[in-house]
This record gives structure tokens, sequence and C-alpha cells, in this order.
């Protein structure tokens, strides 16, 4: 499967080329519309986290990658999720040498978004015995012609999107005359045109193992527990827990931006999240943000709380979606917008219209 061509894969799923449509750039959960760094050198920091475990924080780019986890083992190197493109994953591979020169023999994906496994056919290229784990959900996601965004599929959906973002760009930077933010743009051009180049000529390597239910790996002299907590961020989210280390990466059902919600289950990220409350440890990796300590699951937790029961109070009071996203951002401001609000991207007030929108149509209207 590894070696498999996109197109192969897609015709073997009986979806060919057709199945494509015009993204609306809220589909793209983790775009970055400017600002994005030129320099290409080291897309992350690598910090300690634990013995021989590595949070892989992964610097801002127009096309964003997520955080990796790198865990060190006595048989050879793990690592959790492989960003949004095979360069990614090979510049982090290059990174991590510095760490370890065993081969990466486990990839694992926390789940299907386009932004946490594209990278996974680079691992799979330098060792064809490389094992990719994912929830058995997120492996079937990964050939589903409508799981949201992300999976074989969303690649083509992807390559029919980027030329109007080209155009975009490009019309964006002949109208800019501020020279620091045209440099920004003209930068953010190049790499959207890399991109593209990379998803064409992508291989996609999907999961080769699905767990259904919470598994406990022993590997080379480390227990890395595998769990399925219910869903959340997707249907098929995967926690990677080390209980000797206190260590858990969660994908983006736990990150430090806000939260993308357009594939979950608000109400149900909720008792996800409780149960995830209930290991023991001391940091998380997450999806997108910098590692946090343990107490941020409850700041994360209480805004999903607080969201739906904002939502619920203003539908019945017969607000308008337009009226509920303006009162309900306002409402929560206080208590979440500084800490959700922390980097240039996924910031409160980028993403709180569309949260009350999407606990509107899931929680209110159970669309
Ligand atoms: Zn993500
Ligand atoms: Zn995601």
């Amino acid at each position: 499967m590894a070696t498999w061509t996109r197109r192969q894969v897609l015709a073997q799923m009986g979806l060919a080329a057709a199945a494509v449509h015009t993204l609306d750039p809220h589909e793209l959960c983790c775009t970055v519309a400017a600002h994005a760094q030129t320099a290409d050198k080291d897309l992350f920091d690598l910090k300690k986290v634990g013995d021989g475990v590595y949070a892989a924080i992964a610097h801002q780019r127009y096309k964003t990658n997520c955080n990796g986890t790198v865990i060190v083992t006595d048989d050879g190197v793990i690592v959790v999720d492989s960003h949004s493109k095979p360069s990614a994953s090979k510049a982090l591979y290059a990174q991590l040498q510095e760490i370890s020169k065993k081969p990466v023999i486990k990839v694992i994906n926390t789940h299907f978004h386009w932004d946490h496994w594209q990278g996974n056919e680079s691992y799979a290229s330098t060792n064809p015995k490389v094992e990719i784990i994912a929830s058995q959900n997120t492996k079937e996601n990964m050939t589903k012609p409508d799981a949201g965004v992300g999976g074989v599929p969303f690649i083509e959906k992807q390559i029919a999107a980027l030329p109007a973002e080209l155009e975009k760009l490009k019309a964006d930077i002949q109208k800019e005359s501020d020279p620091a933010k045209k440099k920004n743009l003209e930068s953010n051009l190049q790499q959207a045109e890399s991109f593209l180049q990379e998803l064409k000529s992508m291989k996609p390597a999907p999961p080769t193992r699905g767990i259904a239910t919470t598994t406990t790996l022993k590997e080379g002299g480390r227990e890395i527990q595998l769990h399925v907590l219910g869903r959340a961020h997707t249907n098929g989210d995967l926690f990677i827990y080390l209980p000797k280390e206190k260590v858990v990466a969660t994908g983006d059902a736990l990150i430090d931006w806000m939260p993308f919600m357009n594939d979950g289950y608000p109400e149900e990220w909720i008792t996800t999240l409780t149960a995830l409350d209930k290991l023991d440890f001391t940091s998380i990796v997450p999806g997108h943000g910098d590692v946090r300590p343990k107490s941020h699951l409850a700041f994360f937790r209480g805004y999903f709380v607080d969201l739906i029961d904002a939502v619920k109070k203003a539908a019945a009071d017969k607000a308008t979606l337009a009226e509920m996203q303006t009162k309900v951002g306002d409402q929560l401001a206080s208590k979440y917008e500084a800490g959700m609000s922390k980097y240039p991207v996924g910031r409160y007030r980028d993403r709180v219209g569309q949260n009350v929108e999407m606990i509107y149509k899931k929680v209110v209207q159970k669309a």
C-alpha cells in the first residue's frame, strides 16, 4: 500500500479523480492566512518531555504542520503524527537524527485530518516495513470520500482548491503596498506553490493497522498505551499515553488553540476529555500550540461546557445565528480570549463565530 500512487489508491476506492468540490476556506482547519515565516531550515523545536521522549513543536507555516511526538525505544523510533506534507516529516526526521540514528519503526496517526498524516509516506519510503497505526475509525476515514478535512480523497480536494488560492495570493501581492506584508505574501505564495507540487506527487501511506479499543504496545523497553476514549475532534481520536513518563499526545482533541469542530462531536468531546483526565500525566503534547501542563485540560474542556451552555440559552431566547455569534463571543471573552489567543493563528476571535455555529447546528439543531 505504501508504494501506491495517489491515483491508484483512489482508483482502488472507486473514486478516481472525480470526487472534488470547491472548498470553503473554513473547511481547511489550519490554513494560515498570512505572516508565515520564510526560513525553512528547521520546521520544529524538539522539546524533551521525558527520558527519550520529545515534543516536536511545529513552527508556523502557511500550510500548518501539526506537532509531532518522538519516542525513542531500544528497537527504533516511534513518531506520532506526520504533518501536512512529506517534506515536513523529512525535516523532522533530519532533526531527530541528533537524538537517535535508529530507524523509524512505527508511525501513529492521532486522527485523519490532512495536517496530521500527509507526511506518512516519507517514513514508509525510508522503511518499507514501517507500521502505521491509527484507530479503526481513523483508518476507515482515510478512504471515505466525505469524512471531512482529511484522508486520501481530500488530497484531490486540496489540489482542486489550490489554483484559486494561488490566484488570490497573487492578487493580494499586487494590491499590497507595505513591503513587509508584501514579502510575507510572497513567501506564502511560494509555500502554497510547493505545497501544490507535493500534493500532486503524493504517494499516500494510510494506516496499516487500525485499533478498535485501547491497546498497550510494549516497545523496546517502553510501555505505550493507545487510548480510544470516545468521539471528540473526530470519531477516531487516539490518545498516546506514556504512563512511566506521564506524557500524553492528544492530537487536536486537546490543543493550545481554539478548537476546530467541523468534524467533531462537541458534547461527547466533553466526556472524552473527562475520561482522558482520569489518566495520570503531567505533560500534554497538543496537536497545535506548545507543550502544556495537565491543568490545560480543565480550561479547554471548560470552554466547551460554557460555549454549549451559552449557545443553548441564546437559542432559547430566539437569537439569530449572527446575534448568537456576537453575543456569545463577547460573553465568554473574559474567561477564554487571552488563553485561546496565544499564537498568531487559531485565536479566539478567529474561530469563536465558527464554533458558535457548529454548536448551534450539532447540539441545538442536532443536524
Ligand atoms: Zn490539526
Ligand atoms: Zn484536526
